[in-house]
């Protein structure tokens, strides 16, 4: 694993017999946000856009730079950190799960609404929608004789997330369903029919060799169990804070208290105002 700086953001490269991965990090500014290049001999997939355009347009430099065509997009889920960058993608064949496609066609027009404050500072974020135009399917598929296999999860940080298997070297692109050392957007742990953990708990049987997630530099090692550990801290705390916070300001003040206090170390204490947002009313 060798990670090298960008102006922006910063790129780890896991190299294996016949592909390698780079994960491109976007600075902390633009929410440590992952986007993964899978380079084949002859192609590469993408797996998620960015958030901010700038460092989408970093993404898209270093793209560029491999001097391979893009096969596919892949989107992984329907939070705005992982699609906005279609924006400089249009020419591309964007895939994302059917269901994750019909969130972005009935609510993209909407989440691009809410976020236009941001361009007050620059162009940020687009102005309107790019939608995945094909649609993923569960199961194997095989580019440049390296198969993957598209894995769906439910009820986890979003109501569905595709993850990414690579079966030969034991790998799983997880994309949010895992965050690598890095605070989580846990507002989907608040409501009762959520199997995030559950899920994590049940994949540590595959022992995979590599796990990428969608926020945090890339970490060898371990980053299931910290981070099924997160979410069960995670869960006290929204029922504290529920419990014996009397408004939305004591309420976050509690979670986030909790939160920051047992995770000094993780990056992007920003997300977890962000979720308390979410979370309490
Ligand atoms: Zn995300």
């Amino acid at each position: 694993m060798k990670t090298i700086n960008l102006q922006a953001g910063t790129v780890t490269t896991n190299e294996f017999s016949n592909f390698s991965i780079h994960t491109y990090t976007s600075p902390e500014s633009g929410g440590l946000v992952n986007s993964q290049i899978i380079e084949t001999s002859n192609h590469l997939i993408l797996v998620d856009t960015q958030y901010l355009l700038p460092f989408a347009t970093e993404l898209k430099e270093y793209l560029s730079g491999i001097k391979k065509p893009i096969e596919r997009i892949i989107i992984s889920h329907s939070h705005p950190d992982h699609w906005f960058g279609n924006e400089f993608f249009q020419d591309q064949k964007i895939f994302a799960l059917q269901e994750v496609r019909t969130i972005l066609e009935q609510a993209g027009d909407a989440i691009i609404e809410s976020y236009q404050f941001m361009n007050e500072n620059g162009s940020l974020v687009p102005t309107a929608k790019t939608l995945p135009n094909f649609t993923l399917k569960e199961g194997l598929f095989t580019l440049d004789g390296v198969e993957f296999s598209v894995v769906k999860f439910t009820d986890v940080e979003d109501s569905i997330i595709a993850g990414i298997e690579i079966p030969k070297e034991n790998i799983l692109i997880a994309q949010d369903l895992v965050y690598d050392f890095t605070h989580a957007f846990t507002a989907e742990l608040a409501n009762t029919q959520n199997k995030w953990i559950e899920i994590l708990e049940s994949i540590q049987s595959k022992n995979y060799s590599l796990i990428l997630g969608g926020h945090g530099t890339p970490s060898a090692g371990d980053i299931l169990t910290p981070a099924i550990a997160y979410l069960h801290d995670a869960t006290t705390a929204i029922q504290k804070a529920l419990k014996e916070g009397t408004d939305k300001e004591s309420k976050t003040q509690i979670y986030s208290q909790s939160m920051l206090g047992k995770y000094p170390e993780f990056k992007a204490p920003i997300l977890v105002q962000l979720c308390s947002n979410y979370m309490f009313n």
